[in-house]
């Protein structure tokens, strides 16, 4: 432990017994190092979806925080209102950060854009069915396997003998 002591100012690092035996003697205190409390630092985007061939994924919010690395993407018509990054480690305790007002904004209206120029994938209404190859494109938009593709990829491994 660190410890000062008393009579000369002097500061130094003494096995944790001895520490206590010289502040129990009155001859010493002990020094808490200033623990310097990080800041968080949440940074949103909006991206572009990924292209493949002629289909273009839609764009998404991608938010995250370099002080604890808490990362969240996230991509819907109300996705902007509602998705939050939620920090973690150094940066425990530290509430959710919403979508600040500016990307909220600028992810309106590159969605907007985007839905213009590919009127032919947007769903008539949001059936079942539709949010679900909605979110399958999503998913591979961002570069995830399906759980019919693990599969599929998993039957097509040769068989140990
Ligand atoms: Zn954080």
């Amino acid at each position: 432990m660190l410890i000062e002591m008393k009579s000369t100012n002097e500061q130094c690092h003494v096995p944790s017994g001895t520490g206590k035996a010289l502040i129990a003697a009155n001859l010493a205190v002990e020094v808490i190092p200033e623990v310097k409390k990080l800041e968080p630092n949440a940074q949103f985007s909006v991206r572009r979806g990924r292209v493949v061939g002629d289909y273009e994924y839609p764009p998404y919010i991608y938010g995250k925080c370099s002080t604890c690395g808490g990362n969240t993407v996230g991509e819907g018509p109300t996705v902007h209102k509602t998705m939050t990054l939620r920090h973690q480690g150094t940066c425990f305790g530290v509430p959710a950060t919403p979508v600040p007002p500016h990307i909220q904004d600028e992810y309106e209206s590159r969605r907007a854009a985007y839905k213009k120029r590919f009127k032919r994938f947007q769903p008539e209404n949001g059936s079942a069915a539709v949010d679900r190859v909605r979110d399958q494109k999503v998913a591979a938009g961002l570069g995830l396997k399906s759980r019919e593709q693990l599969i599929a990829e998993a039957k097509a491994l040769p068989v140990p003998k």
